[in-house]
């Protein structure tokens, strides 16, 4: 068995070496796969649990070809758009659910959620800090048209505390009798907070529940789709919201969002999105059906495969004396890994790296690019079936210090690992690292 694997292993070389990767680099890799090996297979674990959720979901639904059909015009009577809605509260475990195309993004379905279960007069908390960037124009901590602010709703935060613990305190006080909705996001996105998990989640509604029993907690899930065996819906959130070119779309889901919740929720949610009298009738799924259900279908793999490039990532690049957040031990609730390079020489030849590894535009090279709304150059890699799509292998970052990489995705495990090999193999060759010896936690 072990001769077996070693003549594999050459063959395998033999194919990476043809496409760049020295043996140096490579070996230093599989050195890190064979100690990952019990860590990938809890995460393949979790894997096999949710990929049962969501085939369960689906042969309880009834899930047949006829779901596959396009609709056009209004979509009325769309049984495939139903029946998926009905298989995502299944999965979440909500009593309803609103999954469409017309949902366009993240931050759309995240608009939709907060400005149908708001009304002029309420307040908003966000009890985990600040929220992700998108946000900030969405409610109106920047300046901006049509916030929620504008429509009269404010907005309350409080931060966590330094170690990353819950200000218990502050948020007691901040709960008051115009606090309709708390929102409570899952990843860290791109601050150094810790992710939260599920459980920690629980701990906070429960919390602010008995501070105010008919406050709505909603849970901004981007990042966080089947990365454990529970989801924010398993212990109490009301709201539970995400983007389909995130994980739950599997890398096949070519546009949309999800908002799975309370049936009162989505119904306001749906009115907000279509119109008031229309709700959940109208919105023509287009043919996109069957990717949506394809794309959930493959999704606990595919997320299980970007999560154990997260941890690589993070053994390879701790071990050379990086800082990376989260470090190569912690438990880990969301896909996206940071690593600090300290040099925008560093950052940029990661991103160099990453892009060469891609299936689509692998020979365009990255550069930092002036972007709106940031006030440093920003470099991006991604090259990617669906423009944008972050479950696919894809990294980015703001040239200032400390030159932190933003990297997450990867459809397979294996392209996301070839990834993490070729990011390496650029900085080795720019005379940016050396290989170290392996060090075993
Ligand atoms: C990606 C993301 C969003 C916004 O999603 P878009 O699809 O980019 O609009 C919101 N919150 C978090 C935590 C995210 O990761």
């Amino acid at each position: 068995m072990a001769d077996d694997c070693f003549i594999k292993n050459e063959k395998l070389y033999q194919i990476y070496r043809a496409l760049g990767i020295s043996e140096a680099v490579y070996e230093y890799g599989e050195k890190y796969c064979k100690l990952l090996k019990p860590r990938f297979c809890e995460m393949d674990r979790v894997a096999e649990y949710n990929q049962m959720k969501v085939l369960q979901a689906m042969q309880k639904n009834r899930v047949s070809e006829v779901h596959f059909a396009a609709t056009t015009g209004y979509g009325y009577n769309d049984l495939g758009r139903d029946t998926l809605e009905q298989v995502y509260a299944d999965i979440f475990h909500t009593e309803a659910a609103l999954v469409r195309p017309q949902l366009t993004c993240g931050t759309h379905a995240l608009a939709i959620a907060l400005f149908s279960n708001l009304r002029p007069g309420d307040e908003l908390l966000s009890p985990v800090g600040k929220p992700y960037d998108t946000l900030e124009e969405l409610i109106g901590i920047r300046e901006s048209m049509g916030s929620l602010k504008e429509y009269g709703v404010s907005y309350r935060q409080v931060d966590l505390l330094e170690d990353g613990s819950f200000d218990y305190d502050e948020i007691k006080k901040a709960i008051n009798e115009k606090t309709k909705l708390v929102t409570i996001q899952r990843s860290k996105g791109y601050q150094t907070r810790p992710t939260l998990s599920v459980e920690r989640i629980g701990e906070l509604i429960t919390f602010i529940k008995e501070c105010k029993p008919s406050v709505l907690c909603m849970v901004d899930n981007c990042y966080g789709e089947f990365v454990e065996v529970i989801e924010p819906s398993d212990v109490g959130a009301d709201l539970v919201v995400g983007s389909l070119i995130k994980n739950p779309g599997g890398g096949l889901a070519p546009i949309g969002g999800y908002i799975c919740g309370k049936k009162e929720a989505i119904a306001q949610a749906a009115y907000r999105l279509s119109a008031p009298g229309l709700g959940k009738e109208v919105g023509a799924s287009l043919g996109l059906n069957q990717s949506f259900y394809q794309g959930l279908f493959l999704a606990p793999t595919v997320v299980a495969g970007a999560l154990k490039g997260a941890v690589f990532a993070a053994n390879l690049y701790e071990n050379l004396g990086f800082r990376v957040i989260p470090n190569g031990t912690e438990s880990r609730h969301d896909i996206i890994q940071a690593i600090e390079f300290g040099s925008p020489e560093g950052l940029i030849a990661f991103c160099k790296g990453i892009q060469a590894a891609a299936p689509v535009d692998s020979f365009v090279e990255p550069e930092p690019w002036a972007m709106p709304g940031y006030d440093s150059d920003v470099i991006m890699a991604a090259g990617a079936f669906v423009q944008g799509s972050s479950i696919e292998l894809s990294a980015d970052g703001p040239i200032q210090p400390p030159y932190a990489a933003y990297f997450q995705g990867g459809l397979t495990w294996y392209h996301a690992k070839f990834g993490i090999l070729k990011s390496l193999q650029q900085m080795v060759q720019e005379g940016l690292v050396q290989i170290n010896p392996v060090v075993i936690h």
